[in-house]
């Protein structure tokens, strides 16, 4: 399969014969065997097969392994969602006492999770800018870093990733460039092709794309070496909560997902629901579609707002006039910009409650990235617990707005827009 338009379809489960012609759900918690040596081989990993849903489940396989087709990477994990992904992902790599670098222009949850969750755990997390230089970045490495962590484009404040920049960096210091593909897909891009070594996704968004199950998803580009690198000890020294296994030795190039596998999800339980992983499957067949239509009302969304009175500025990378237009028409497939624009209204808080007040067909809603057009004011929803300081590092206003534009006709999302920017300057 060549065409990222039938790995949606097709990628991931290809029935044998007389086999459900649908991808089934294994409703089921645990597998049977007829022999206690078949048992003991699949804990061993001498054998491939499923023996506990916690460890993994043939629907949620059938995801990962479509997840694995589209970015490119040599393996998958699903997660309950996609805050479980991104921390899961840090602690196969992170313990107490070591730090990771994230861009600070990151979805609020996983802000949080890195300024104030993971510091507790005695993980520090220390931030840069999206405008950061390579030595910005180099100033903040040392013995114990243990990954660079960066949203493809951020939500909300919409800068796209310098995968150059970033990955030139992680190479010379060997250290893992993790990145959540979440907003992009790997329909509009796919980060193992511009030097990332890890994927996480939250699926709960485009890849399900109807708001109805959460998820979340790890790839491991299987394209990082940990043989004797000493920043990933955990790689290169015995596991003895998993039979002395060896991942870099052992584990070849799913090393990576192997280990967050036996170890982490093993052990903290953050397992996808094969129901969700069922939704999650079927959603992506038709993510190809989704993500061309998004993008184009997107773009006709953010053009209107370009040319309103009513808005001081609009973030959009589709826009040739945006700032982050050359990185997006460098790394995005297709000049598809995703369904995601961001803009200030003229009058602050004040007129951005009225605009979302007069909206009709777009919903205020916590969620973005499904088939319905929705809006929301990350200032006081998602972002609300963030200081001041914290909302500019997050690149954050109070006047921004975030669209989240949908699959519905065009005319009827530019008619309800355009309407209730006229509402929001009224006195
Ligand atoms: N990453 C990004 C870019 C997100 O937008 C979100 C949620 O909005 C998450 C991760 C967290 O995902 P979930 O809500 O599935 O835990």
């Amino acid at each position: 399969m060549k065409s990222i338009d039938t790995k949606c379809v097709q990628a991931g489960y290809n029935p044998k014969n007389g086999e459900p012609r649908v991808l089934p759900i294994y409703q089921s918690t645990t597998f049977s065997y007829d022999t206690p040596e078949e048992m003991g081989d699949l804990f061993d990993l001498k054998k491939a097969g499923y023996f506990y849903t916690r460890l993994g489940n043939p629907t949620l396989g059938a995801l990962e392994d479509k997840i694995t087709a589209l970015e490119g990477g040599s393996g998958a994990m699903a997660c309950a969602s996609g805050m479980a992904a991104t921390t899961l992902a840090v602690f196969t790599v992170a313990q107490a006492g070591d730090n990771i670098i994230s861009l600070s222009t990151i979805y609020g949850g996983t802000y949080n999770l890195f300024k104030i969750t993971l510091p507790k755990l005695g993980i520090d997390c220390r931030f840069v800018r999206p405008d950061c230089t390579a030595e910005d970045i180099e100033s903040l490495i040392d013995g114990n870093t243990k990954l660079i962590f960066v949203e493809t484009f951020a939500n909300p404040a919409m800068y796209v990733a310098d995968f150059a920049l970033l990955s030139k960096v992680a190479k010379k210091h060997k250290l893992l460039l993790v990145v959540d593909n979440t907003l992009a897909t790997p329909v509009i891009c796919r980060p193992f092709e511009h030097g990332a070594n890890i994927v996480v996704h939250s699926s709960t968004k485009y890849l399900d794309g109807h708001a109805c199950s959460l998820g979340g998803l790890i790839v491991d580009g299987g394209n990082f070496d940990y043989k004797d690198n000493a920043r990933y000890a955990g790689f290169n020294l015995p596991d003895e909560s998993y039979h002395g296994m060896v991942y870099a030795r052992d584990c070849g190039a799913v090393a990576f997902i192997t280990k967050a596998r036996v170890q982490y999800m093993r052990e903290m339980g953050a397992q996808m629901a094969p129901m969700n992983g069922f939704l999650t499957n079927m959603g992506i067949e038709t993510l190809h579609l989704r993500m061309a239509r998004h993008s184009e009302n997107a773009l006709a969304v953010a053009k209107l707002l370009r040319d309103s009175n009513a808005v001081e500025w609009v973030k959009y990378s589709g826009l040739d006039t945006d700032e982050n237009h050359a990185l997006a028409m460098k790394y995005f497939d297709n000049g598809y910009c995703s369904g995601m624009v961001t803009f200030g209204i003229k009058g602050g808080r004040a007129a951005a409650s009225k605009f979302q007040k007069a909206l009709r067909l777009l919903r205020i809603v916590t969620h973005i990235a499904d088939a319905r057009s929705c809006v929301l004011h990350p200032a006081s929803s998602t972002h609300r617990q963030l200081s001041d300081r914290d909302l500019f590092d997050c690149g954050i206003s109070d006047n921004l707005i975030r669209l989240s534009l949908g699959i519905e006709g065009k005319e009827d999302i530019l008619e309800d827009v355009a309407g209730a920017l006229n509402e929001s300057q009224r006195s």
